[in-house]
């Protein structure tokens, strides 16, 4: 059964917003030395902005009536971004199908991240708009490129300071990303992680948090979505955004209540003092 120090710290941690499922995931919290966080809605506010895009309106409808139907970040910028847009041409009977850490796809069509569309015939070289530091969301039609759209998204303000009170603890801090390698990169180096992955899928993660795991490592992950579930499940401690996904929660050990990241911090250092002087 879980030590007086770690009851206290679950309880202080709840009044401060963390939420921890129990007196094992807090011991494994105490002693994790290795932190792979997600980047989108878990670095980032996950709130993008369309900075441009290029698409023909008829399939500008289909692709929000698409995303209407996804609870991804992205998703629900275009929703935002697009949202008079008249969908009374859309075939609203076909089915919707998420897949899951790259897109989604009606019928003929496919909305999805880049590398997705390889083999694709790309008239306009859309696929080239991925070089710059946007997150880029390609549409395909049949076997064709027809759209493009560049969102932006914000690192959180406190995402920096708290990697490196983090990394201050010894725990060594790693980013796991579905997006593309150059917005991964801008993200690493303004929060201070130098060890980052780009264009993984959930099975990449969850690769890269066993790897660890058998090294030896306790082993923390960080996440928001549902591409982020199996890697939350199978880490020694699973940590979800409380805004973020349910799936993402429910695979989870501890919940950041309202997303701030200085209260992981602050409840894991408050469970090391603890444990020290307690135990
Ligand atoms: P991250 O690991 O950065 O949180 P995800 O694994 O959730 O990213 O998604 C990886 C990529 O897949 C996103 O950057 C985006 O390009 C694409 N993607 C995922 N879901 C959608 C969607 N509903 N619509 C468009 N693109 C999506
Ligand atoms: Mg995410």
């Amino acid at each position: 059964s879980a030590t007086p120090a770690t009851l206290s710290a679950i309880s202080r941690g709840a009044r401060d917003g963390i939420l921890v499922k129990g007196g094992k995931a807090m011991e494994s919290l105490t002693s994790m030395n290795v932190l792979f966080s997600d980047k989108t809605g878990t670095l980032t506010y996950g709130q993008f902005d369309v900075v441009d895009y290029q698409i023909d309106d008829s399939i500008l409808a289909e692709v929000i009536y698409m995303e209407q139907q996804s609870t991804h970040p992205i998703a629900k910028a275009l929703v935002r971004h697009f949202g008079t847009e008249d969908l009374s041409s859309v075939d609203q009977t076909e089915d919707i199908e998420e897949i899951v850490g790259s897109g989604v796809r009606k019928g003929h069509i496919t909305v999805a991240k880049p590398s997705f569309f390889e083999g694709f015939n790309d008239p306009n070289g859309y696929l080239n708009e991925s070089t710059k530091e946007y997150t880029t969301i390609i549409v395909g039609a049949h076997q064709e490129v027809v759209g493009y759209f560049n969102l932006a998204d914000t690192v959180r303000k406190e995402a920096k300071e708290a990697v490196a009170l983090f990394q201050s603890e010894g725990v060594d801090v790693r980013l796991l990303t579905g997006d593309h390698e150059v917005v991964a990169k801008a993200v690493a180096s303004t929060v201070n992680i130098d060890r980052y992955v780009a264009s993984c899928l959930p099975e990449d993660k969850i690769k890269y948090v066993n790897d660890s795991i058998q090294q030896g490592d306790i082993v923390g992950m960080i996440g928001d979505g549902i591409n982020d579930a199996p890697a939350l499940a199978n880490a020694n401690i699973g940590i979800a955004m409380g805004e973020g996904s349910t799936v993402a929660m429910e695979s989870s050990d501890v919940v950041i209540v309202k997303n701030d990241l200085l209260k992981l911090f602050n409840s894991f250092i408050l469970s090391r003092k603890l444990n020290r002087t307690i135990k």
